[in-house]
């Protein structure tokens, strides 16, 4: 580990091609204007520069665990939402960053607390956690806001959404867009039965943050479930309930550009 606190910034890359070779140009010209660049994560780094696409983004703040280092993503990816710096930019991001000229984004995540019948466990998600059948089997579950009872769903799943994840899975399954710094969480329905055995709300809801959000998998299918957090498989025996909160913990990313969301949703949506 470096001791050298204030210069040194991670650059985390996936494995494709044109990540790899952004990588080596990037920390090619971060060493040029006085930065550590070291060759294993640094737990003091200053800065995290993730090299890809959403994908290569969330498994990084996964792998190290939503640390207080703030991210900036440079997108070598399909669509990289999340990724605002285009490799032909960065000499003019590392300006930019040199002179602060950033803000710095909290971005809100989503926490579930799920409970077998033997012990609880919190996962973390930045776009959502769904819960889904296994074996793609419908998933039958009690849905409460507060306590209060809202409805025994039936269909493929549920995805409780983050703002920031609202341009994910859930705006491709009909939920809507939320901008990220709304303090929401939104629940939406995956393919919802709704006939004459089964009523489930064919259209998402946005709640407040302040709220829990309790699903209960009906006792005959509690061994059914699966818990998928950013594209990661969970599967725990006897869930009692699952309980979706927004955690104090954040994660940070810079914002070079106040106007960037406006122009990412219209460029990469429409
Ligand atoms: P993935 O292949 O890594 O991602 C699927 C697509 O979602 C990629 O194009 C990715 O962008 C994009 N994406 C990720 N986060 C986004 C965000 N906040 N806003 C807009 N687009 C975003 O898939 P995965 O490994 O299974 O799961 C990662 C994420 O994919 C999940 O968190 C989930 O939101 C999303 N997903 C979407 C669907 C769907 O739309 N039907 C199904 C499953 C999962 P890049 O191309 O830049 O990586």
């Amino acid at each position: 580990m470096t001791n050298n606190k204030s210069k040194i910034i991670n650059v985390i890359s996936n494995y494709n091609t044109s990540s790899q070779m952004t990588s080596k140009l990037l920390i090619d010209k971060l060493n040029k204007k006085g930065f550590v660049v070291p060759t294993k994560y640094d737990d003091n780094a200053e800065l995290n520069i993730c090299v890809g696409g959403d994908g290569a983004f969330l498994r990084a703040v996964h792998k190290y665990k939503f640390t207080d280092i703030p991210f900036i993503g440079i997108n070598t990816g399909h669509l990289g939402f999340f990724q605002e710096i285009l490799p032909e930019n960065i000499d003019t991001f590392i300006d930019k960053y040199i002179n602060g000229d950033y803000l710095v984004e909290k971005v809100l995540l989503v926490e579930s607390k799920v409970c077998t019948k033997e012990n609880c466990f919190h996962l973390f998600g930045v776009n959502e956690i769904v819960i889904k059948g296994i074996q793609s089997k419908v998933v039958h579950l009690e849905i409460f806001i507060d306590g209060n009872h809202l409805e025994k769903f039936c269909g493929d799943g549920i995805i409780v959404s983050t703002p920031a994840g609202s341009t994910a899975y859930n705006f491709s399954s009909g939920g809507s867009i939320v901008y990220p710094s709304l303090n929401t969480l939104q629940i939406t329905p995956l393919s919802p039965i709704s006939s004459r055995a089964y009523r489930s709300l064919p259209n998402s809801a946005i709640v407040p943050g302040e709220v829990t959000i309790t699903i209960k998998p009906e006792y005959r299918y509690e061994n059914s479930i699966l818990i998928i957090v950013d594209g990661f498989e969970y599967k725990y025996d006897d869930i009692v309930e699952v309980n979706f909160t927004i955690p104090e913990r954040t994660i940070s990313k810079l914002n070079f550009d106040k106007d960037m969301y406006w122009n990412n949703l219209k460029s990469k949506f429409l």
